[in-house]
């Protein structure tokens, strides 16, 4: 088969891999269906993260199951799935609390801009549709796989309630579908970070009420300014550098929330500051998972159309101007199709 491999910044080849099989009795083996490039592939993209051996990149995916194991009783072949980025066998005390992305036998996902996937701990991560949904849906599915299970953990953690006033700092997909659960947990007031036009409009079209182009302190200052001087009730971090950061603990209220889902690249927090501010914190990787029922189901029913963040679509052996696009920002997400 082939597939996407890094070889070093800004050097994504698509090439010929061994199949995967089946290693241990718990694997499943599924054909891709569509997968795309993450936000956070970026980062070794970009050199910000060491690459080290060429190796296999993707960590999002929807699939026909292919192959199962000899433990995997709850999947059939031909069956079309949605996973996380994070397998789980969705047994064990951390999954039973609903954090599936800390599960004890959790395997982060990384081989899934290929034409086939080994998924570990399969019976646990995987959710299978009633039949194949309709292609139109593909995206939308996808996108449940990870980014719009973020969101949702955003917007979870950051405690979006009914009737609330909700931050999302971060344009890109993750931050997009932040907006989307923040209007779903019923937030009254979305104000979208964002200057990027095309973005701000599809914020908008998901839900934003309010627009904030300023950055850092400025862009506080104008958060502070649309909630009558105290800050927002909760802020959704979908980026992961320090200015966002800074940016979202100071734009929550006392006793306000911030859920951080930008995974943190020199992000330090002041612990004196945290502590008076009375700013709630929480994030980490999004127990996708836990959401993947409900989220699917709201795929299917139209009653979210997270799929919209896809503003590229490609074949898979092009994978390597989906990664360019996305750097130069030509592109929110780039969706890739075998
Ligand atoms: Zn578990």
């Amino acid at each position: 088969m082939r597939g996407a491999v890094i070889h070093a910044p800004r050097d994504v080849r698509f090439e010929t891999l061994d199949d995967p099989g089946i290693v241990h009795p718990t694997d499943a083996v599924i054909r891709t269906a569509v997968t795309c490039v993450c936000g956070s592939d970026l980062w070794p993209y970009r050199g910000a993260e060491p690459i080290g051996d060429p190796h296999p990149m993707g960590h999002e995916y929807v699939g026909f199951v292919e192959e199962v194991g000899s433990e995997v009783t709850s999947l059939r072949p031909g069956q079309f799935v949605v996973g996380s980025f994070a397998t789980c066998d969705n047994t064990c005390a951390n999954c039973r609390n609903g954090f599936t992305s800390n599960c004890l036998r959790r395997e982060f996902m990384s081989t899934c801009q290929a034409e086939y996937v080994r998924i570990p701990n399969a019976q646990g991560t995987l959710v299978a549709t009633d039949g194949v949904p309709d292609e139109r849906y593909w995206p939308g599915l996808l996108a449940v796989s990870d980014v719009m299970g973020t969101g949702w953990w955003a917007a979870d953690a950051a405690e979006v309630r009914s009737g609330s006033t909700a931050v999302v700092v971060g344009d890109g997909a993750v931050g997009l579908c932040g907006v989307i659960a923040a209007k779903a947990f019923g937030a009254e007031r979305i104000i979208a970070m964002s200057r990027h036009e095309t973005r701000a409009q599809l914020a908008r079209e998901f839900g934003a009420t309010d627009i904030v182009a300023e950055r850092g302190e400025e862009g506080v200052a104008r958060i502070k300014e649309l909630t009558g001087g105290i800050g927002a009730d909760s802020v959704l971090e979908c980026v992961g550098t320090s200015e966002a950061m800074r940016q979202a603990l100071h734009s929550a209220r006392p006793g306000g929330n911030v859920g951080f889902v930008g995974v943190p690249h020199d992000v330090a927090i002041d612990g004196q500051e945290l502590f008076f501010s009375h700013v709630g914190l929480r994030g980490g990787p999004a127990p996708v998972r836990r959401y993947l029922p409900d989220l699917i189901e709201q795929v299917l029913s139209d009653r979210i159309d997270p799929g919209k963040v896809f503003d590229l679509s490609l074949p898979l052996d092009q994978v390597a101007e989906g990664y360019r696009a996305m750097d130069e920002r030509r592109a929110i997400k780039a969706l890739l199709k075998p």
